[in-house]
C-alpha cells in the first residue's frame, strides 16, 4: 500500500486560457502535488494542494549544486471523455534512474502513479479539448537543504506541476531546419546526458542562440568525444531514414533514452520495418543526402511527437533532406503516435492508461 495522498482543493479557481492562447507551459492549472524528504523520515507528507508559489532558503542546495532532475508527459481527452495517459510508468522509471544518477533518494514508482492520476483527476477540467492539445505535466524534484557544503542533500521535494497547451504544430506538422553544431556538446558518457537534469538544457542555450542567429529552429549535436557521432536533435532524439532502413543513433551513455524514441522504435518494427541503432557519423548522412539515399530525418519527444527536419546546415552548407517536405514515414509516425495517443486509434501495444 502506498501512503495516503492528502487533497486540499483550491477555493479560488483561475480562469481558464483561451485554446488559441495556449502555447506551451505559459499557464498553470488550479493544483500541484508534494512529496517531501527528510533524511531519516523518508519521502512522507504526500499532497495535492492549490497551485502556489514555493519558499526556499537561499542556502537550498538546488540553487548553488543543481542537485535537480524533472520529466514531462502528456494526458488527454480521448473522443469519448476519457483521460488517458501515455506510458506514465516509463516516465517514473526514468525518474528514478536521473534520481540516482543525481544522488537523490528513489522515489515510490506506484506512488508517483497515483499522484499523476490523482492530480489529472482533480484539475481535468483543465485537460484542452480542442484537436492536438493537452495538459503537460511536469513532476521534478529538488534539493531543498540550506547547507552550502558540496554533498547530497538531506532534504527535498517531489513536486508535480501541470500546463495545458497548445498545438504543437496549428499550421500542420512542418519540416525545420538544423544547424549541425561543431562546436559545443551537450553531453558526454559518464557525464550526466542520460538522465533529466536541469544543467543539459541550460549549457544547451548557448549552442541554441547560435542555431537561432543561422535562422535555425534546433541544434543537431555532436558527440563529445570523437566530434562526429551524431547523439540527438535539439531536446529530441533523432531518427534517419537511410536507404530502406530506419537507423538511430544507440543510446551510448550521453543520450536521453526517450520514451518517445522507444515507442517508434516498436511501431516501426511492428510495421515490419528494419530499424538499427547504431553509431551515425555526420560523415554518412552528408554522404547519403549527396549520393540520395537519405530520404527523411525526424526528431522523437513528449512536446512535439515528430519533429521532421527539412535541411541540415553543416560547414556552410545547406543540405536538404528529400525533398525538404515532410517524408512519408514521419508523417505515418506522426499521425499513428498521435493517434495512439489520444486514443483516436487503437493501442496494440497497452500504451494508454
Ligand atoms: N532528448 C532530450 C535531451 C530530451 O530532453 C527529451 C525530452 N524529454 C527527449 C530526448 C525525448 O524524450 P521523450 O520522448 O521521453 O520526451
Amino acid at each position: 500500500m502506498t501512503q495516503p495522498i492528502r487533497i486540499e482543493r483550491t477555493t479560488n479557481p483561475k480562469p481558464r486560457p483561451k485554446a488559441s492562447e495556449l502555447g506551451f507551459g505559459k499557464y498553470f492549472t488550479d493544483h500541484m502535488f508534494i512529496l517531501d524528504y527528510d533524511a531519516g523520515l523518508g519521502w512522507h507528507d504526500a499532497r495535492i494542494v492549490p497551485y502556489q508559489p514555493i519558499t526556499l532558503d537561499p542556502a537550498a542546495k538546488v540553487f548553488h549544486y543543481g542537485q535537480t532532475i524533472f520529466e514531462g508527459l502528456k494526458a488527454y481527452r480521448t473522443e469519448e471523455g476519457k483521460i488517458v495517459l501515455f506510458r506514465p510508468d516509463m516516465n517514473m522509471k526514468r525518474l528514478n534512474r536521473s534520481n540516482d544518477r543525481l544522488s537523490i533518494p528513489a522515489v515510490d514508482e506506484a506512488l508517483g502513479l497515483e499522484a499523476l492520476r490523482q492530480l489529472v483527476q482533480v484539475d481535468q477540467d483543465w485537460i484542452p479539448d480542442a484537436p492536438e492539445t493537452s495538459l503537460y505535466v511536469r513532476p521534478f524534484v529538488i534539493s531543498t537543504e540550506a547547507a552550502l557544503g558540496v554533498s547530497p542533500s538531506l532534504q527535498y521535494k517531489f513536486i508535480i506541476i501541470m500546463s495545458p497547451v497548445g498545438s504543437y504544430y496549428s499550421e500542420g506538422i512542418k519540416p525545420v531546419s538544423i544547424y549541425v553544431e561543431s562546436d559545443y556538446v551537450r553531453a558526454v558518457a559518464g557525464g550526466v546526458g542520460h538522465v533529466k537534469t536541469a544543467g543539459n538544457y541550460a549549457a544547451g542555450l548557448k549552442a541554441q542562440e547560435g542555431a537561432t542567429a543561422q535562422g535555425c529552429a534546433q541544434v543537431l549535436w555532436l558527440d563529445g568525444v570523437h566530434r562526429k557521432y551524431v547523439e540527438e536533435v535539439g531536446s529530441m532524439n533523432v531518427f534517419f531514414r537511410l536507404g530502406d532502413k530506419i537507423v538511430t543513433p544507440a543510446l551510448t551513455g550521453s543520450l536521453l533514452p526517450g520514451i518517445t524514441r522507444d515507442s517508434v522504435i516498436h511501431l516501426l518494427r511492428h510495421w515490419g520495418l528494419e530499424v538499427e541503432e547504431r553509431l551515425v557519423t555526420i560523415d554518412e548522412l552528408v554522404e547519403a543526402q549527396k549520393d540520395g539515399s537519405l530520404k527523411e530525418i525526424f526528431g522523437t519527444g513528449t512536446a512535439a511527437v515528430i519533429s521532421p527536419v527539412g535541411s541540415l546546415y553543416w560547414k556552410g552548407e545547406k543540405l536538404t533532406i528529400g525533398n525538404g517536405s515532410t517524408g512519408e514515414v514521419s508523417a505515418r509516425v506522426y499521425e499513428t503516435m498521435t493517434g495512439i495517443q489520444t486514443g483516436r486509434l487503437e493501442d496494440p501495444f497497452g500504451w494508454r492508461v
